[in-house]
This record gives C-alpha cells, sequence and structure tokens, in this order.
C-alpha cells in the first residue's frame, strides 16, 4: 500500500479532529508523513541511577526511591511544593510549580516511586521540576524499559491528548505494516559504499529501536539521506545554471579603478581588503557568473570592497548597483561614495521609497540610457519599473534581510544574470552556507583596519544603572556620542514604544544638559533621517533609538551602545548592535543591561557576548542555540526546508561526505537519467512537489 495516499484520519485513534490537528500543527497529513515524524530524543528507561551517581550535564534520569517530606513554599500565585526525596543514602528535591493539590493527593510518603526528569543544580544540591511519577510495583518488565521516544508536540496536541506517548500509540500499527519492506529512497550503491541500514529498518528503528546501536545506524542513515537529498538539489540547480547562463567577462582592469586606486582611496587597504579583491577580479574575469558571499565583521571595510567591485563593472561598459535593506543605510552608502569618489567622473544616484515620482523619473530614464553608472538604494531598486541599459554587477549588502524572492529580482535585470556580490556582517555557519547556497563562493575580511580597539563588553543587571549613568557622562564629557537601543518587536509593539519613550524621558531628566535625539520604526523616512543625521553630525550626544539603527550605520565618534532588555535580543543582533560602535580610533564599550531572571540559553548569550567580539564564534554559538531556523541569517529569506533528523550544527561531517557524493553522482549524470539513479530523480520530483521554494536560487 501507498502509505504517502494514506489519510491518517483513517488510522486507529485519529479520526477526523485529531487528523486536523496533526496537519495544522504539524504538516502531517499522511501515514507516511507520520512515519517520518521522527522522535526528537530517547530516554534510556533501563538504567536506574543513584543520587550521588547524578550530575549537571545528565538530560535525564530516574532514580528509585521515597518521598520523605513535602513542603509548601511562598503564597499564591508564587507557591510552589517541594519534596524531599531519597534514594536511601541522599536526597534529592522534586519541586512543583503548578498542580500542587493534585500532587499532594496523588502521591504519598513512604511508598516505593521511580521519579524520572531532568536533574539541575539548585542551592547546592539536585532538584527535579515536575518530575514524572510512578509506582515501582507497576513499572513494565525490565526487557521493555529500552530506549522510550519523545516525540514533539504543541500545546494545541497537548490539550486535545496527542501528548508524545499516543503519537507512539498511532505510529505502532504504521511500523508494523512496514516490517515487509517498503520501497528504498536510495540507491543500493550508495547504501552499499556506506553501510547504511536500508530504509525499513532505518524507520522501524528510529520509532522502536531494538538497541542503542540499531538507533544510532538508524538515525545516521536517516540524516544522510536528508542532508544528501538537498544537496542534490542544490547541486543539480548550480550545474543547470552555469550551463545556462554564462557570465559577463569584465576582461580589464580600468581606468576607473586605477585611478581611484592611485588617486582617491584615502588609506591604504588593508591585506583581507586586497586579496577578497582579488578573489573577486578572478571571477569575473572567469565567463562563470559570480555568485559570491562577502562575510566581513562589522566595519572591517565591506563597503570599499563593494565600491572597488562596482568600478570594475563600470571600467568594462556595465552598469552597477548596491542595495541596503534601510533607507537610512543606503543614503550613508551614497554619502561615503560621494566622498571617496569626488570628481572622478563616475555618474551615480539614489533610488529610496522616500524619492518622489518626479525625482524618479530622470532616475529611471537615465538607468536606460546607460547615463547613470551606479544605482544606490533600498528595495526600490527591485521594483519593476526600474530597468537598466546593460546592470553587470549587483552588490547587495546585509544579505540576510532580503528574501530570496528579493535577490532573484534581481537577477531579471539583465538578459544574463549580472554577477552577484552579497555581503554580510553576521557570518553564516558553513554548514549552513553550503546548505543554503549549493556553490556560493564565499570571500572573508578577517582584519579590521588599523588602529581600532577591540570592544570592551559587559554585562550588567539594573542595580547598576546609575553608576552606568555616570560612565555615560564621563564618555559624554569626553567628546564621544552613545547609543541605547531598546528592543523592539511586532507582537509588543506598544509597549516597546512606550518602553522607548519612557527611556528617552529618562535619558533627558538625568542628562539635562545634554542633547539626545530618538529614532523609531514608526517614524516617517525623512523624519527618522533628520534625527539620525543630527547624530551623524554630532549635534546630539545621546542616540535613544530600536533596532532601526542596527545595520551598518557609521558614526566613529560614538563609544558607547547601551542596550535595553539585552535578554530579548538573539546573539546575531547583539553582535551586529555592538559593531555601531569601536569605528573609530576610541576605545569603545558595549552595555548589555538585562532583568535579573534570566534562562540559562540567555546567560549563555550574554558570557558569549562578553567573552569574544568574533562574529565567526558568534554565528556558530547562535546555531547551536537556536537552531537553523531562528537564525538572522535565514529568518527572512527561510531555509527552503526543513530539517526532519540532521542539525547543521552537529552533522556537518556528514553534510560533507552527502555534498561529496551528490556532487560526484551529478559529474556522471547530471540529469538523473541512467537506471540505477532514477530512484533519485523520483525523489526528488516528489520533494520538489512537497517544498513550495525548492525551486528558489542562492
Ligand atoms: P562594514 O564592513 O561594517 O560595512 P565599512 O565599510 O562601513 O564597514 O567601514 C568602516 C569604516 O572603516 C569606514 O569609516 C571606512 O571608511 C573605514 N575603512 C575601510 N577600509 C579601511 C582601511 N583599509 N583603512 C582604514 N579605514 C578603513
Ligand atoms: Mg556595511
Amino acid at each position: 500500500m501507498d502509505l504517502s495516499s494514506l489519510d491518517i484520519k483513517y488510522l486507529p485513534g485519529v479520526g477526523p479532529k485529531k487528523a486536523e490537528i496533526f496537519a495544522k500543527e504539524l504538516g502531517i497529513h499522511s501515514a507516511e508523513d507520520l512515519l517520518r515524524h521522527y522522535p526528537y530524543k530517547y530516554v534510556d528507561r533501563s538504567r536506574f541511577y543513584y543520587i550521588h551517581e547524578i550530575s549537571a550535564e545528565m538530560p535525564f534520569i530516574q532514580v528509585k526511591g521515597q518521598i520523605i517530606r513535602f513542603e509548601k513554599v511562598g503564597e499564591g500565585h508564587n507557591q510552589r511544593l517541594n519534596a524531599l526525596f531519597t534514594d536511601g543514602k541522599e536526597t534529592i528535591e522534586l519541586v512543583w510549580f503548578k498542580g500542587v493539590k493534585w500532587v499532594l493527593e496523588k502521591y504519598k510518603t513512604g511508598i516505593q516511586y521511580v521519579v524520572f526528569g531532568k536533574p539541575s543544580p539548585f542551592n547546592g544540591r539536585f532538584n527535579i521540576v515536575h518530575p514524572e511519577i510512578e509506582l515501582v510495583s507497576q513499572l513494565p518488565p525490565a526487557e521493555q524499559m529500552g530506549l522510550q521516544p519523545f516525540y514533539n508536540t504543541s500545546e494545541k496536541m497537548k490539550s486535545s491528548f496527542l501528548n508524545s506517548k499516543t503519537i507512539q500509540k498511532i505510529i505502532f500499527p504504521i511500523v508494523q505494516s512496514i516490517k515487509t519492506g517498503i520501497p528504498e529512497t536510495l540507491p543500493a550503491y550508495l547504501l552499499k559504499k556506506f553501510a547504511l541500514l536500508n530504509l525499513t529498518e532505518s524507520l522501524v528503528n528510529v520509532h522502536f529501536p531494538k538497541n542503542a546501536d540499531h538507533l544510532r545506524r538508524a538515525r545516521q542513515r536517516l540524516k544522510f539521506e536528508e542532508l544528501f537529498y538537498i544537496q542534490l538539489n542544490i547541486l543539480q540547480q548550480t550545474k543547470w545554471r552555469d550551463q545556462h547562463f554564462r557570465g559577463f567577462i569584465f576582461g580589464q582592469i580600468g581606468h576607473y579603478f586605477n585611478s581611484f586606486y592611485n588617486d582617491y582611496l584615502p588609506f591604504e587597504l588593508t591585506g583581507a581588503q586586497k586579496r577578497v579583491l582579488r578573489e573577486i577580479r578572478i571571477d569575473v574575469a572567469s565567463g562563470r557568473q559570480m555568485n559570491r558571499l562577502l562575510q566581513g565583521d562589522v566595519g572591517s571595510g565591506k563597503t570599499l570592497v563593494a565600491l572597488m567591485t562596482m568600478l570594475m563593472a563600470v571600467d568594462n561598459g556595465f552598469q552597477a548597483c548596491i542595495m541596503a535593506p534601510t533607507e537610512i543605510l543606503a543614503t550613508q552608502h551614497f554619502a561615503s561614495l560621494k566622498e571617496l569618489l569626488g570628481d572622478i567622473g563616475i555618474k551615480f544616484a539614489l533610488l529610496t521609497g522616500s524619492v518622489t515620482a518626479k525625482k524618479r523619473e530622470p532616475i529611471h530614464e537615465q538607468l536606460r540610457n546607460g547615463e547613470l553608472d551606479i544605482l544606490i538604494g533600498t528595495h526600490a531598486l527591485i521594483e519593476d519599473t526600474v530597468q537598466f541599459e546593460n546592470l553587470g554587477m549587483v552588490v547587495i549588502d546585509e544579505q540576510h534581510r532580503f528574501g530570496v524572492e528579493q535577490r532573484s529580482k534581481l537577477w531579471k535585470k539583465n538578459v544574463n544574470p549580472p554577477h552577484i556580490l552579497v555581503m554580510t556582517a553576521t557570518p553564516i555557519p558553513r554548514t549552513l552556507a553550503m546548505t543554503l547556497y549549493g556553490d556560493l563562493s564565499v570571500s572573508v575580511i578577517d582584519e579590521l583596519p588599523p588602529g581600532r580597539k577591540p570592544i570592551q563588553t559587559f554585562h550588567y543587571y539594573e542595580n547598576k544603572r546609575q553608576g552606568l549613568n555616570q560612565f555615560i557622562a564621563k564618555q559624554v564629557e569626553a567628546g564621544r556620542q552613545v547609543y541605547i537601543v531598546y528592543p523592539l518587536i511586532q507582537e509588543s509593539e506598544k509597549i516597546d514604544l512606550q518602553s522607548l519613550e519612557t527611556g528617552f524621558e529618562y535619558m533627558q531628566e538625568v542628562f539635562p544638559n545634554y542633547k539626545i535625539s530618538m529614532v523609531h520604526g514608526k517614524m516617517k523616512p525623512a523624519e527618522k533621517e533628520h534625527h539620525m543625521q543630527k547624530f551623524v553630525a554630532g549635534e546630539t550626544q545621546i542616540m535613544v533609538a530600536t533596532t532601526v539603527i542596527e545595520v551598518g550605520v557609521n558614526v566613529p565618534n560614538a563609544s558607547v551602545m547601551v542596550i535595553e532588555s539585552a535578554q530579548r535580543f538573539g546573539l546575531s543582533q547583539l553582535h551586529q548592535l555592538r559593531g555601531r560602535v569601536g569605528r573609530g580610533a576610541e576605545q569603545s564599550f558595549c552595555i548589555l543591561l538585562t532583568d535579573y531572571k534570566l534562562g540559562s540559553d540567555t546567560r549563555k548569550r550574554m558570557e558569549i557576548m562578553v567573552r569574544t567580539n568574533d562574529g565567526f564564534e558568534i554565528s556558530e554559538a547562535d546555531l547551536k542555540l537556536r537552531g537553523p531556523g531562528d537564525l538572522e541569517g535565514t529568518q527572512q529569506s527561510g531555509l527552503p526546508f526543513d530539517l526532519k533528523i540532521a542539525s547543521l550544527a552537529q552533522d556537518g561531517k556528514m553534510l560533507e561526505i552527502a555534498r561529496n557524493a551528490a556532487k560526484e553522482i551529478l559529474e556522471d549524470d547530471m540529469k538523473l537519467e541512467k537506471v540505477e539513479n532514477r530512484v533519485m530523480a523520483e525523489q526528488l520530483r516528489k520533494m520538489k512537489t512537497n517544498t513550495l521554494n525548492w525551486g528558489s536560487i542562492s
């Protein structure tokens, strides 16, 4: 039977109502979808621990023993219940924040229980919050106490009694039904080459592991399959593109590039800038269309590389454009280009949402007739009305802010796609880059311009505010400028705006003698620009803002970045914000202010920020803490697929193996037409119909 066409509502224990919840919450429609809903963890329930063996790293443990006494702590809303539990030798604390009455009715002192849960150190002892408790007398026989799978559910599912245990029950008969064998999705020669478990065995064991070794092999095979098909798909697309598009050839380094380099460049390029320019130079002369990612920490001088890359295009009779994610940033690029290019004789213009229709007309006209060499802008420049005579080079700044679709529109601005340089200060971990971009080449600026001092970062709680204010005053007296940043996210826009305004008023009260600007996303662009400019010009000393100032803004005199409610920002965002200071010769500081109550992940984020300025280290840490779906780099653009079992943070090695395998196969049979490869063509076809975004370009 074809499990992909078996609707789960016909499965025992499901029915139409639960089927609907499955579809809504997890995107599960068919029996096959359920089979591919893998457990996210397994707990070994064959082993009982003694309390003295417990360590903080243990994910889950079970201990046999009895409750010595109960104790209610706190009042009303803050009430919790503690129970002292002993294995006969030592004790741990069991803790409940909810259901106190129910717990007291259900569990008694002096009875033999098994408690099960995650231990955490607390007040010099271990505790388990909301443990599972079972009577020792009711435990299943030892041989059934093996690896217990845990399935992802949601709050909504749990309230309809679709918890991990019920899911396991629903899956059980499906797994039974496939034991006679289901069609393999990988070619036999790959299974053999990498000694992989077949699909049937893998699916059976991933849900009901025979033992730890079978589970390991099952997961390995399923991870390989997942990573392999992602790579096969993206590499096939890239290959196809290479065959169908030629890249424009910029054969010469010409007048503008040379004259800029010799006569206009205000400083020596760093070694890293030079290396990256050489890499780009080789690409654009190769006849292949360049698709290059430029990673470089904030302040590393990417703009200059962008400019000189665009000059290569202009020297060869092409137009170039640079797209920035915000109006402020585009305007700032325009200003820097103006300053850098001086009277060199290149024509460039700024196109943003706030350029009036009347002023756009001549820009459009000059782009079409080729008079304009370089266009600087925001999203406005991907509009259909913007047409170039001969666009040869596209630079996308802070690329993570743009979606795949927006980027693909730029591709279509010329008959052949232009060369593409995407720049980011938020490094993308290697595994993620490989997965998102196929053969995208990566350049790295790993060197800051000379004379910069590393930013010092501190994490303070609210109680340090007085001291912080004194510190701010000192810096301002020394002629520096200060940013105070507040979070602003969609869901609580109103509250956030309020706290920003309160913060602004507070600063005015504390510093009556200083001039203070305020900028936020709800302002009209012109108003924003006005206040921003005042800060840039040094007319105001303190800038109170939301994250609108996050990206690219360059005020070298600003030396302090205070981030309010820092717990609400992700690592990459914190790193981006911090990058707004440390751009001049002065020692700069970043202060992370947080609540007292921090989760362990948040505390880790703060620790990492305090410890390192290295963007690569930060992005790897971010990937490990949050997983790729939440990373800055992928949030907006979206991962074109869902990883069900493999992890980009942990399976880098396997990703590489899968990628090489895919490459080798495509070298030999790009269309996957050979008999032994047809199973892969069929798999790819299935994946593409299942996933909307698959056809996306890199
Ligand atoms: P980012 O990589 O964050 O976009 P920018 O391009 O804005 O960095 O550069 C940050 C600052 O460093 C700018 O003021 C720029 O003029 C300056 N800069 C860039 N390259 C050099 C260099 N080689 N030597 C000295 N200063 C430089
Ligand atoms: Mg920049």
